[in-house]
């Protein structure tokens, strides 16, 4: 009897002695100490990564028209559509400087990533090089797909009269047949504040916003989108001023105050 007493006296003290040790072992368990921001906790040691929701940012896609060659498969100009129109058209050449439209195009859409990237917004390039074969359903697919929220279709435009100067914007109408003319509103302002601030930026001559239902690539968006006709290839002069690598980081800068003046307001 003894015996067990004093074996009962001895396992109490033992569990006396060890609830203060477990207890302060608790409160220092790494967990505790992360939760007194002693230590990082498992989350702060990864740096937060940047989305459009903590940053604020604004995505651009931005499509550089046509590319080496021209695919002359047909694709439906618009989601369900039975007509159908080439994958990729050749684009024009510089009747003064002999560019091609492709090369101008890419062009301005690099000197217009590195500007708005300047600017604070993200940037998703449809295309990085001339030798693709990217039809526009697929730009418009890929710009879609990108998290962007706007796309930027650069173009150069073209004719047989080659007095014509200037530059234009096109967008889709509200008769637009496919689901881009619940957009078309937005088009318009994005296409419009562009192409102002473009010609005031470069003193190109301004020749308006222009509907048009026809466009493969302004079709599959699902985003508001803007075409800019830079200005004339077929106007000698222009073309000439158009390839200058000075006026291309205007034309980049107009772009830009534009897309910034879309989403101010
Ligand atoms: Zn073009």
């Amino acid at each position: 009897m003894k015996r067990k007493l004093y074996l009962l006296c001895i396992l109490s003290l033992l569990c006396l002695m060890a609830i203060p040790a477990s207890a302060s072992q608790k409160n220092l368990s790494v967990k505790n100490l992360q939760k007194q921001q002693i230590l990082p906790s498992k989350k702060q040691k990864k740096p937060e990564q940047k989305t459009l929701k903590t940053t604020g940012k604004k995505k651009v896609a931005i499509d550089a028209g046509h590319q080496t060659r021209a695919n002359n498969g047909l694709e439906p100009i618009g989601p369900g559509s039975k007509t159908r129109k080439l994958k990729v058209t050749g684009g024009c050449t510089g009747v003064a400087t002999g560019v091609p439209e492709y090369k101008f195009n890419l062009r301005v859409a690099k000197k217009l990533k590195k500007e708005l990237i300047s600017r604070g917004y993200e940037v998703y390039m449809i295309r990085t090089k001339n030798n693709v074969n990217i039809s526009n359903k697929e730009r418009a697919e890929k710009a879609n797909k990108s998290g962007s929220d706007i796309c930027i279709r650069i173009h150069a435009d073209s004719n047989d009269n080659r007095n014509i100067k200037g530059a234009s914007g096109l967008y889709p109408s509200l008769q637009n047949p496919f689901a881009i003319r619940q957009l078309s509103n937005s088009c318009l302002k994005l296409t419009n504040k562009i192409l102002t601030a473009y010609c005031k930026e470069t003193g190109i001559r301004n020749r308006g916003c222009v509907k048009r239902d026809d466009l493969t690539g302004t079709n599959w968006s699902k985003i508001p989108v803007a075409l800019i006709e830079c200005g004339f290839m077929s106007n000698p002069s222009e073309d000439r001023k158009l390839q200058k690598k000075s006026f291309q980081t205007k034309m980049a800068k107009g772009i830009a105050d534009g897309i910034d003046a879309y989403f101010e307001n």
